[in-house]
């Protein structure tokens, strides 16, 4: 299993010159309702990308556990970072990676918060021909399965999130809480006004902090989750595994 921060600088370096891909898991630390913890998106990612670990071409990276979180900052225990300080940091992290000779790499993502500098990061590493190193969402997917599970699409702190969350790390879930999480939710994200989306932060709409319906969570559901995940992403990996560097980066110009 390559969990890199565990490794000594020595036993890094046979896994290191075996990887072919790093996974960076990344989420936030941010407030998801009074039954889930803080560390909801970043404790998905990590697991979803160290269901990966026993793979030899895959070495996965310690967690960047905050990410861009500010529109949560009326909720206790919210922490965040600027979109840029979040980008500089990602991307030093997948370029020290590469330096070790490991070039590919999937940022396993959290927190849609984080999506806009992800790509940022990633445009940025290619284009530099650092390394390629697309985001990607655990249930960027899973639409379909989503659907069918629950006859609705990802919120915050629902019944999607309440089920991974119960599939990954089942003490934390504070399951007597998902009544008034759901009981202080909004139906959907933000407060539409003429087309415009007047609600900035997430106490603008939302009571308990959800956007959903966190009781219909069932621990077998995020399991299902959990698992089309990982498959979705070993087959990520599988792609880039199998693509040249060279054909990774951008076309000079057409
Ligand atoms: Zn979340």
């Amino acid at each position: 299993m390559t969990l890199l921060a565990e490794r000594t600088t020595t036993t890094a370096s046979d896994a290191l010159a075996e990887a072919e891909v790093a996974l960076l898991p990344t989420g936030s630390v941010e407030q998801h309702g009074p039954a889930l913890p803080l560390g909801t998106d970043f404790l998905a990612a990590e697991a979803v990308a160290r269901e990966l670990a026993d793979r030899e071409e895959v070495v996965v990276l310690p967690t960047v556990p905050v990410g861009v979180s500010e529109h949560h900052r009326q909720f206790d225990g919210t922490l965040w970072t600027d979109p840029e300080t979040f980008e500089a940091y990602v991307r030093d992290v997948v370029a020290s990676v590469a330096s070790h000779g490991v070039r590919k790499a999937v940022v396993v993502n959290g927190h849609g918060g984080n999506d806009d500098a992800l790509k940022r990061v990633a445009r940025d590493l290619r284009q530099s021909e650092v390394a390629f190193a697309p985001s990607w969402n655990w249930w960027s997917g899973l639409d379909d399965l989503i659907a069918e599970l629950f006859d609705t699409s990802l919120g915050h702190a629902d019944e999607v999130e309440s089920s991974m969350v119960l599939a990954v790390a089942e003490d934390l879930v504070r399951e007597a809480a998902l009544a008034d999480a759901e009981a202080g939710a909004s139906d959907s994200w933000g407060e539409r006004v003429h087309g415009a989306n007047v609600g900035l932060d997430t106490a603008d709409f939302s009571d308990s902090g959800a956007v959903g319906r966190p009781t219909n969570a069932s621990r077998e559901a995020g399991e299902e989750l959990f698992d089309r995940a990982t498959e979705e992403l070993a087959a990520l990996v599988d792609w880039l595994g199998d693509r040249d560097l060279d054909a990774l980066w951008p076309e000079a110009h057409r």
